[in-house]
């Protein structure tokens, strides 16, 4: 069983998909995946010896090395042309690095029609990337597990026009404004009014940093509410 987070990128994951799932870890989505018979084969990269050895192992547990290939790479070089992939995910990273990762396999002309990201931060950035990069964004969710909001963004090959609003916000998050993306801008807004009183008892209240922090919460009250 997959965490709520770790479902919720499944669930983007389109039916027969050639999967590669980079910074796999112990594998948990692609054998989840392959063992649903949802995808038809899947490349598990990883960058680091001791995650691929623990990917590798969950695999093997569930029978499934037939249909995986386990590759020590970093980012997007895990993938060959012959792989045939045409999905990928890349989940439980900060948001730069995900954009990163993305870069630098644009560089070696590595493009797939179906993207799945989770950013742990920075999820404007991931947005802004895909973007300017000529994918378009098809749909996104935001999951909670305990004190920590994850959203999880899809997009396809495709041009789009992002707003500034749709890059902090999700384009399809800030529409739907679910309970939890509501809780996810509260807690925000939260930390907010704790800033503003430390800046007011150091008697910093006539800054630009406040007035920079005032946009910000005025910006997600009006999404919010
Ligand atoms: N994707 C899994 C998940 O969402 O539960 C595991 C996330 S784990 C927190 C992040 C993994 O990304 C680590 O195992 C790390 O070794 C791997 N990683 C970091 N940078 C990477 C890179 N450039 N290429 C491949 N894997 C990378």
């Amino acid at each position: 069983h997959l965490s709520p987070r770790l479902n919720a990128v499944a669930d983007f994951v389109p039916l027969n998909a050639r999967l590669a799932d980079i910074g796999s870890d112990h594998a948990y989505l692609p054998v989840n995946l392959l063992l649903n018979d949802k995808i038809s084969h899947a490349i598990v990269g990883e960058v680091a010896k001791g995650p691929l050895d623990n990917a590798h192992h969950e695999l093997k547990k569930r029978h499934l090395l037939e249909r995986a290939d386990v590759r020590l790479a970093s980012g997007l070089a895990a993938i060959n042309d012959t792989d045939n992939v045409d999905t990928v995910t890349i989940a439980g990273m900060g948001g730069i690095l995900i954009s990163n990762i993305l870069n630098a396999g644009k560089q070696q002309e590595k493009t797939f029609k179906t993207l799945v990201l989770q950013p742990n931060t920075d999820e404007q950035i991931v947005r802004r990337w895909l973007t300017t990069q000529h994918y378009q964004i098809i749909d996104e969710t935001i999951v909670q597990e305990e004190s920590h909001f994850y959203e999880i963004i899809a997009a396809v090959v495709g041009e789009q026009q992002l707003s500034d609003l749709d890059l902090i916000f999700g384009p399809y998050l800030r529409v739907e404004k679910t309970a939890t993306f509501v809780a996810k801008w509260q807690k925000e807004s939260e930390r907010i009014a704790l800033i503003f009183k430390q800046l007011q008892a150091a008697g910093k209240s006539d800054t630009d940093t406040y007035r920079q922090w005032q946009l910000r919460y005025n910006q997600i009250q009006a999404v919010i509410s």
